[in-house]
């Protein structure tokens, strides 16, 4: 077995956790916070803190029928064109209360598909942003984009935006499982698209992979990393289908029936981390994967990985700023989210409104635990004691949850030693079994609203 390749544990591979890309996660958001707390934690950013926006596009082409983002049909240009302008009000009232503090060093556009938006209506977002932010001069801007609709001239555009990292959704190549969930999408298609990227000098490519998917076998895995590999992306993700049709109405398109079960949804998840560490790439976290040379993987190797809305990175911002509807704000001491209706974000933002309408106040408990699963996720180990004594708890307060970890160690997810604790590197499909343990809010339960660990 080569390094960093997962092991099997049938008793666990049906489990539910939250995904932890913040801690608090988001079912614990209650409209008890708002736009005063927004303005507040906005006017309390440090003229040294290093910012990171978000930028959320909630449209795309054609809805795939697997998709749990906050997404739409756009149908019309006076749509985007009403969003684009809500967005730059946006951009104007928040960098107003900022009045200059923090250095911007990343710009990430997720969405929906941020592509649908003109690329001229792109690229003034962007300078927008320059102009309202203090933006350091090599700043990351990146961008995930569907691409079934890129063509050249597309391209061309992002490049004289700025634009320096593009994710692009690919999912699944097996022409039977895309059709499967809405999503037809030939490889010529992508492999064009990575060309003309290339080309136009944006060589920073993610790939963004999926297992789980109806129909999909653990051949169809394996044969979409191999053809993606053949493209040569730096990074790739490989998220689970999360199937939550009671959630997500779109989802009911999808039959159960469909769904591999839990065990060959494990062996998919599994064939592709082999997979992809057989072909070079380096297993971070549970589910990304990076070239040895890629920042990503630099950063895993340093003990600098993070763990925030967008997943594993290596992103170090004290403050993430969330734009547009449905966007999270993270201030280190409140999370903010804005509201997600489309229509009446821009309602605010449009009459000079902060858009914030939900969020959580994080507690200095919460700061500790969450540091502590952020390690989990992101490093595989936590020295407990050494974490208590750094937010002034005792060594011992976490001794019950290191003590509930027992079931865990005694079926290998799970290590520790006095008080360090552990998620060996073959078992880091279970670390969000292992962080849950940590969590206030689960009480280390069965968190019955969250997606499968693996
Ligand atoms: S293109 Fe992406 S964001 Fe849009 S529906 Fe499909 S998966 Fe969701």
């Amino acid at each position: 077995m080569l390094p960093g390749m997962w092991t099997y544990q049938p008793r666990h591979v049906a489990t539910q956790a939250p995904r932890y890309t913040s801690y608090p996660t988001a079912a614990e958001f209650s409209d008890a916070v708002g736009a005063a707390d927004q303005a507040r934690a906005l006017a309390a950013v440090a003229p040294d803190a290093r910012l990171s926006l978000y930028l959320h596009i909630p449209y795309c082409e054609t809805i795939c029928w697997y998709c749990g983002c906050n997404t739409g049909r756009a149908n019309r240009l006076d749509r985007l064109d009403a969003y684009a302008d809500a967005l730059h009000a946006e951009i104007a009232v928040v960098g107003g209360r900022l009045g200059g503090r923090g250095s911007v060093d990343s710009i990430h556009f997720g969405g929906g598909s941020p592509n649908i938006l003109p690329a001229p209506a792109l690229a003034a977002i962007i300078a927008a942003l320059r102009r309202r932010f203090a933006t350091e001069p090599e700043v990351d801007v990146a961008v995930e984009v569907d691409p079934r609709s890129l063509d050249a001239a597309y391209i061309d555009g992002l490049a004289a935006a700025g634009v320096t990292r593009v994710s692009l959704g690919v999912q699944s190549f097996s022409p039977h499982v895309q059709a499967k969930i809405n999503r037809i999408q030939p490889y010529d298609r992508v492999a064009a698209a990575v060309a003309q990227l290339r080309a136009a000098g944006i060589a920073a490519i993610n790939f963004d992979l999926m297992y789980g998917l109806p129909g999909q076998m653990a051949a169809d895995v394996v044969d979409t990393i191999d053809r993606a590999a053949a493209l040569g992306p730096d990074r790739v993700a490989v998220f689970g289908y999360a199937h939550m049709p009671a959630m997500l109405p779109r989802q009911r398109m999808i039959a159960d029936a469909a769904l591999p079960g839990a065990v060959a949804r494990f062996a998919q998840a599994r064939v592709a981390n082999q997979r992809l560490v057989e072909l070079g790439y380096v297993a971070i976290g549970f589910d990304h994967f990076a070239r040895p040379g890629d920042a990503l993987a630099r950063a895993a190797r340093d003990g600098r990985l993070r763990r925030n809305f967008q997943g594993f990175t290596d992103d170090p911002a004290d403050v993430l700023i969330g734009l547009g509807a449905s966007a999270i704000s993270d201030f280190g001491d409140v999370i903010v989210q804005n509201e997600k209706q489309a229509g009446a974000y821009r309602k605010r933002v449009m009459s000079g409104q902060l858009a914030g309408v939900r969020g959580v106040p994080r507690t200095a408990q919460d700061r500790l635990r969450g540091e502590l699963i952020e390690a989990l996720l992101c490093q595989g180990e936590v020295d407990v004691a050494a974490l208590c004594r750094r937010h002034g708890q005792p060594e011992a307060a976490l001794d019950d949850e290191i003590a509930a970890l027992q079931p865990l160690i005694v079926d290998g997810l799970a290590t520790v030693d006095g008080r360090r604790v552990a998620v060996p590197p073959t078992a880091l499909p279970f670390s969000r079994l292992v962080a849950r343990t940590f969590d206030a809010y689960r009480g280390g339960g069965p968190g019955a609203r969250f997606s499968r660990a693996v």
